[in-house]
């Protein structure tokens, strides 16, 4: 079973002595989206097997399994048109040298960067006739709509005015942007990732300024340790634990979950700034992937929102309506 096959890298074990904490560690991209798939079509069948009267169980692909497949989008785009350094250069130009914060991009650097608008159109097209007729229909017309309406699309999403355009076409223009920023970061990483992360406020990227998906509490090489994984660019970066991840206050973190112990996912919660993040644990179960299991707990969100709380996270299949 390959459930349990990891997309970090692992440690270099051949430098002496105990090892320092990373600040960012970077995915294998090609890894995470195999893992990320194959977790979602897995949760997908569990909550979409039922039994006919006779017995016998029959499936039908839900949400989670139209999402696999817009991560294998993701996976194909990556395989068969990697990212070039000379195209990933306007994103390298946006992103924080540890000192100073990610810039948002703007609509203009956005239209004149072919390389996810062409990820995006291979998308829609291989993908629109999985979708109900409406939402295809939606992305078709956008397919079609100038550049510059497309790009304010984009920046309207990176500006985190998620209002400004509509969910179903927030998911795949999101996948597209993703694919690109992640491999961008990858290619701009060395220098970056040697030096100190700078401390965001407000739950944000130190790479890229996006949202987190969630947090995940690592196994293995790096027991224990909590980082927080990017909805854009795949980055994980560290965050000391039972400190809030939006405020950084650490006097009332409280942990929630639907489970009385050892729970593999909780909801941390901050009383001081009402925030609050899903925390995945890897320690606990090693199967859990940030952004599928997040949309198969929805009903935890559900319950911590009725006490109050605000979510700080993103997750790129369901965003805010
Ligand atoms: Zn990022
Ligand atoms: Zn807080």
């Amino acid at each position: 079973m390959s459930a349990f096959f990891s997309d970090l890298p692992p440690l270099d074990k051949t430098v002496p002595g105990v090892q320092a904490i990373e600040p960012i560690i970077l995915p294998r991209l090609a890894v995470l989206y195999r893992r990320r798939a194959e977790r979602l079509r897995q949760l997908d069948q569990q909550a979409q097997t039922t039994e006919e009267e006779d017995g016998t169980p029959q499936r039908n692909e839900g949400y989670l399994g139209f999402a696999a497949r817009l991560v294998d989008e993701q996976a194909r785009w990556l395989r068969d048109a990697p990212l070039s350094a000379d195209d990933a250069t306007p994103v390298s130009a946006l992103l924080g040298d540890g000192l100073s914060r990610p810039e948002r991009p703007s609509a203009a650097m956005l239209e004149k960067s072919a390389y996810w608008q062409d990820a995006f159109r291979g998308m829609v097209e291989n993908l629109s006739p999985f979708m109900p007729e409406p939402a295809a229909a939606g992305l078709i017309d956008l397919l079609y709509a100038d550049r510059n309406e497309l790009a304010a699309k984009a920046a309207a999403l990176l500006g985190g005015d998620y209002a400004a355009v509509d969910a179903g076409r927030s998911v795949i223009l999101w996948a597209a942007l993703s694919v690109f920023w992640a491999q961008a970061v990858a290619l701009a990483a060395p220098e970056g990732a040697a030096g100190e992360v700078l401390e965001t406020g407000g739950a944000r990227c130190p790479c890229c300024g996006a949202p987190p998906s969630g947090g995940l509490v690592l196994t293995g090489d790096r027991e224990g340790l909590r980082y927080l994984q990017c909805s854009l660019c795949e980055t994980r970066w560290h965050k000391v634990r039972a400190t809030c991840s939006v405020c950084g206050g650490t006097d009332h973190v409280d942990y929630w979950s639907f489970e009385t112990t050892d729970a593999v996912i909780q909801g941390e919660t901050c009383g001081d700034c009402h925030g609050y993040v899903k925390l995945f644990r890897q320690d606990r179960d090693p199967a859990l992937e940030v952004v599928a299991d997040d949309l198969a707990s929805l009903g935890l969100d559900a319950a911590l929102e009725e006490q109050g709380y605000v979510r700080a996270t993103l997750n790129p299949f369901a965003f805010p309506v």
